[in-house]
């Protein structure tokens, strides 16, 4: 398999404190490659060692078999990147926009001009050719991001928290968009704080805390690796108290959190057949997924 990211024992310290604690990564063409991980685990410090727009103090990365930060203008001129605030330039049109942002690729406006219809269909914004940037919706911006990083037809994009702020609608729009981009053979890397979208767009994932990678795998792996296969979620001002006496009987872990206890279990029967005789208290029963595995290797406690 050509790996289109390598990063070996990659490593940076700020103020004394590692924030990337050596890392490694192989990342392969036409994956989707999901960087998970709480607030300040070192996500984005390492999405910049990766484009080389800062120097680690240790280790390798190799960017479409080129050393990084070595030769990384040689490799970004082959990467589009979907920053997480959107910096399109308000004063200027959405196909504007684009050819600005050509010319950092030394790209000529003909050639721009050619790929911008369809960049405009690709991202639905045929119609708003000439809006100015302030007039669109937020949905629409991203998308617009999505095809400026698209402008140099790269071979790698890397997306930092791509959907943050969007409604269900425009996700969507956007999950749809980066499928199409790994059909067409082009590896993405993105961060995500949404594990609904992280399980549905990545074949691959990687948790990261503290700097340090601490799993890695397919979303299915990830679920089979470290949870049980199916959550009861119990609520109720008794909760907490319910499950200190019951759920150990019934569960083979559970979690407290609020006026909610997390029952992990092998089969749900049981402790279903016996939440039905509790009138005071009311449960969800459904299969585990990426969001229980972020929790349990992260931990429930705030990250600010
Ligand atoms: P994430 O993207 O996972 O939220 P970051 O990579 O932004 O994490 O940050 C990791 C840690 O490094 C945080 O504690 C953050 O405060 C610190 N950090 C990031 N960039 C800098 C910087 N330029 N100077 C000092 N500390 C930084």
């Amino acid at each position: 398999m050509q790996s289109i990211i390598q990063v070996t024992g990659l490593q940076k310290s700020y103020a004394g404190q590692r924030v990337v604690d050596g890392l490694d990564l192989s990342i392969h063409k036409g994956e989707c490659f999901g960087l998970l991980g709480p607030n300040g685990a070192g996500k984005t410090t390492t999405l910049r060692m990766l484009l080389g727009l800062i120097a680690p103090d240790a280790g390798e990365v190799t960017l479409l078999g080129l050393p990084v930060p070595q030769a990384a203008r040689e490799a970004r001129i082959r990467v589009g990147v979907v920053p997480q605030m959107d910096n399109l330039d308000p004063d200027f049109t959405v196909a504007e926009n684009l050819l600005v942002y050509g010319r950092y690729f030394g790209l000529t406006d003909g050639e721009v001009e050619a790929r911008i219809p369809s960049l405009l269909e690709f991202a639905n914004l045929t119609n708003k050719r000439d809006a100015k940037v302030p007039t669109l919706s937020g949905g629409m911006k991203r998308r617009l991001t999505l095809a400026r990083a698209l402008v140099n037809d790269p071979d790698v994009i890397f997306l930092d928290e791509p959907t943050t702020g969007l409604d269900p609608q425009a996700r969507h729009l956007i999950w749809q968009r980066l499928r199409e981009l790994t059909q067409q053979g082009k590896t993405l890397l993105l961060t995500t704080h949404f594990m609904d979208e992280a399980e549905r767009l990545c074949h691959r994932l990687a948790v990261m805390d503290n700097g340090r990678l601490i799993s890695q795998g397919s979303p299915r792996e990830l679920i089979e690796q470290n949870i049980e296969p199916q959550v009861v979620e119990v609520f109720g001002e008794t909760s907490a108290e319910w499950a200190n006496e019951h759920a150990a009987k019934y569960a083979q872990r559970f979690e407290l959190s609020g006026e909610s206890a997390f029952c992990y279990v092998q089969d749900a029967q049981p402790l279903v057949a016996h939440l039905q005789a509790q009138s005071a208290l009311r449960y969800v029963h459904r299969p585990a997924n990426l969001e229980d595995v972020f929790l349990k290797l992260t931990g429930r406690e705030m990250r600010e």
